[in-house]
């Protein structure tokens, strides 16, 4: 089958998405339930809509588009990603799999195809953790890994809930409804830029996704004790700063420790108490990430990284508190979807590459109710999360066709 994709079209849409930011342009600012996230949701919505999809929308704003197909009795396939951005982000991360995947549909509309099985494109709410300080919390609810409590438990900076920032953005409804049924999807496949180098370096244009990373963060409290910076003499201290910054080494000496080149420790945040240059720090808050493709192996160096908390504050009279924020299992995807997305890009002409997700996606939650897999596009330097994120438009339309395929294939099935 001929599936010409409308490239032109799909690369005008990004263009057009990038501007609906609360960032001055080139940066994208998109934070969920923000005035720019809405107004992108609009505009998402009124596209889907032209292209004669049926829209739902559940309690948490995720939203369903679905193309009926000849058996809508049988479980749909779906497609999707995220359009909320970090603050001064670019402007392909998630964005590529979602109007990516409108693209594909359209696509297939124009070309003729009749599916089967529905296909639904799915926009995820809230991937990034910038507002409520987890991530994909909008699949998590939808897989079951968040439960109705999260309405109350999830809370933004300004310490307002969840169930008071999804009624402000006009979406309302039991929480508990979100839940997908676990045959719902007979298969989920997410579009989406690498943000790594790798396919770039080798020159490949379609990374097929065979493992996600599991994330697990931490965040740690050191209590010590200030004072002035001439006053009390270095032999009496007990200063949090010193303590936390050995305890940063430790995390990077377990993570390299593993041997494994998959395991990753970071220390990305660091508030230090008082915070002035002559004031000794009595309180040091960390938050770390800490991630894996294999389960136990990440968390032997969760555990030796409680460890090390503990052998300094005893060593440095300090106290050291430290909080298991969230600890995912690893995804893998499924066989079956592997080899549909394979043979598209066979079927194309475009070499692929297998390859490992160490960023977690919405796809890491899909796979707990459905067969899911990733098909990843290069991205200059591997460079995201800032402004100067970049992805071809030739490898975009690629992954695209790519999608398209993959779709036909996997909705006839
Ligand atoms: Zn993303």
């Amino acid at each position: 089958m001929q599936i010409e994709i409308n490239a032109k079209r799909l690369l005008a849409e990004l263009e057009t998405l990038a501007t609906i930011s609360e960032a001055e342009p080139p940066a994208v600012t998109r934070v969920v339930y923000s005035d720019a996230d809405r107004r992108a949701r609009a505009w998402f919505t009124s596209l889907c809509e032209q292209a004669e999809l049926s829209v739902r929308t559940d309690a948490i704003g995720n939203i369903f588009v679905r193309w009926t197909g000849s058996q809508p009795e049988l479980p749909a396939i779906g497609t999707g990603s995220h359009i909320d951005a970090i603050p001064f982000a670019g402007s392909y991360d998630g964005t590529v799999g979602v109007l990516g995947g409108l693209e594909a549909i359209r696509s297939l509309k124009e070309s003729g195809f009749r599916p089967q099985r529905s296909i639904e494109l799915l926009l995820f709410t809230a991937e990034e953790p910038t507002r409520f300080g987890i991530g994909c919390f909008g699949s998590r609810l939808l897989s079951g890994a968040l439960g109705s409590s999260a309405d109350e438990d999830l809370r933004a900076g300004d310490g307002s809930t969840l169930a008071e920032l999804r009624a402000g953005a006009g979406y309302t409804g039991p929480i508990a409804g979100v839940l997908l049924p676990q045959n719902y999807y007979a298969g989920f496949v997410e579009l989406h830029i690498e943000q790594g180098p790798l396919l770039e370096r080798e020159r490949v244009p379609i990374g097929i996704v065979t493992n996600i990373a599991a994330p697990a963060g931490l965040r740690i409290a050191v209590e010590g004790e200030g004072g002035h910076a001439g006053a009390v003499l270095m032999p009496d201290r007990k200063d949090a700063f010193c303590a936390a910054a050995e305890i940063v080494l430790a995390v990077e000496r377990s993570a390299r420790g593993t041997g494994a080149i998959d395991t990753c420790g970071t220390v990305g945040t660091c508030q230090i108490h008082p915070g002035a240059v002559n004031s000794i720090p009595s309180l040091v808050q960390l938050q770390v990430d800490i991630r894996d493709t294999d389960e136990q192996r990440r968390d032997r160096v969760l555990r030796e990284v409680k460890e090390a908390c503990d052998e300094v504050a005893a060593r440095r009279c300090v106290s050291v508190r430290v909080e298991l924020v969230n600890a995912d299992a690893p995804a893998e995807s499924s066989p079956q979807l592997i080899d549909a997305i394979e043979r598209s890009a066979d079927e194309l002409g475009l070499r692929s590459k297998k390859m490992v997700s160490r960023a977690y996606h919405d796809s890491l939650f899909m796979a707990r109710i459905a067969p899911m897999a990733m098909i990843f596009i290069p991205c200059r330097g591997g460079v995201s999360h800032r402004l100067d994120e970049y992805a071809s438009p030739d490898d975009i339309a690629t992954g695209t066709r790519v999608l398209a395929h993959t779709l036909a294939r996997l909705a006839s099935e």
